[in-house]
């Protein structure tokens, strides 16, 4: 019993070792995967929500659901009284506002179909002269973070997760240019922790606000996601994991295809011949 615990142990750090390294050397074609699922995703979710209004181009469409304009969002936004902690703010003064809606207008803009990279870095040219002060002052950044953190949370309670989704990957942009050039605690942006945010699911973005926000408005949602991971299924039938179950958001697509999946590149390599007659069609 001892020993069978143990080899499972192994199996799990070995199985885990080799997901960090497949994590590394697939990482491109990985993100490149589930970028283009996130994205469908969103469109879905999008269509739903605004119906008809299909054949608008995609910005446009955005930039309504952001409600934009220099001010705050209207109080009826914020079906509750908390405001997710921007009202413990004193010092929030309106150019941030502005700052914030000038740069969701240059992403949305660029966000169709542009990889997530290009969208940020051209939201932050956009806004890099007429927003100097507040690019150049971390405390305003703050700001900034706090105003899409609320405006964010409440996307999410209202279950309008694409642009929930949108506020957090701004967000977390906001804190890697603050941390690299401001603070200068890194020297890099971090793009994969953006990119974890961009494709993550319910539960990542849950996590991601609720950390952020000082009241417990999204309690009761983490609850309620937490207990959901999206099951996804490794095709090869000598997978170690109980029935090729895997978590959905751990698995890659056979890149030539997309018609199946696996846990690992080992579990492709091993399910290759079996795989390559279909793959071919
Ligand atoms: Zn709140
Ligand atoms: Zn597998
Ligand atoms: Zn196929
Ligand atoms: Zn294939």
């Amino acid at each position: 019993m001892g020993r069978k615990r143990n080899q499972g142990k192994a199996r799990k750090a070995a199985k885990s070792k080799a997901r960090e390294e497949a994590e590394e050397s697939h990482r491109q074609q990985w993100l490149a995967e589930l970028l283009e699922e996130a994205e469908e995703e969103e469109e879905e979710e999008e269509g739903e929500e605004r119906g008809s209004d299909n054949n608008q181009p995609n910005y446009e469409r955005q930039q309504s659901l952001a409600g934009c304009g220099a001010q705050m969002p209207p109080s009826e936004f914020f079906n509750t009284k908390c405001k997710h902690g921007l009202d413990l703010l004193s010092n929030a003064d309106d150019t941030c506002f502005q700052f914030v809606h000038a740069f969701e207008d240059a992403y949305f803009y660029e966000a169709s179909g542009a990889n997530i990279s290009v969208c940020l870095i051209a939201a932050e040219d956009a806004t890099l002269d007429k927003f100097a002060d507040v690019w150049d002052d971390s405390a305003k950044m703050e700001i900034a973070i706090s105003f899409l953190l609320c405006t964010g949370t409440q996307y999410f309670l209202r279950g309008n997760y694409a642009d929930a989704r949108h506020s957090a990957v701004i967000a977390r942009y906001f804190e890697q240019r603050i941390a690299v050039g401001l603070k200068q605690t890194q020297a890099l942006v971090n793009w994969p922790k953006i990119n974890e945010v961009y494709e993550g699911d319910v539960h990542t973005l849950v996590k991601f606000f609720r950390k952020r926000i000082p009241c417990s408005c999204l309690d009761a949602k983490y609850d309620e996601v937490k207990s959901i991971t999206k099951m996804g299924v490794c095709y090869n039938p000598e997978c170690s994991a109980p029935l090729g179950k895997v978590e959905r958001s751990k698995t890659m697509y056979c890149s030539r295809c997309r018609c199946v999946t696996y846990c690992s590149p080992e579990c492709q390599k091993a399910d290759w011949k079996l795989h390559r007659p279909s793959c071919d069609e």
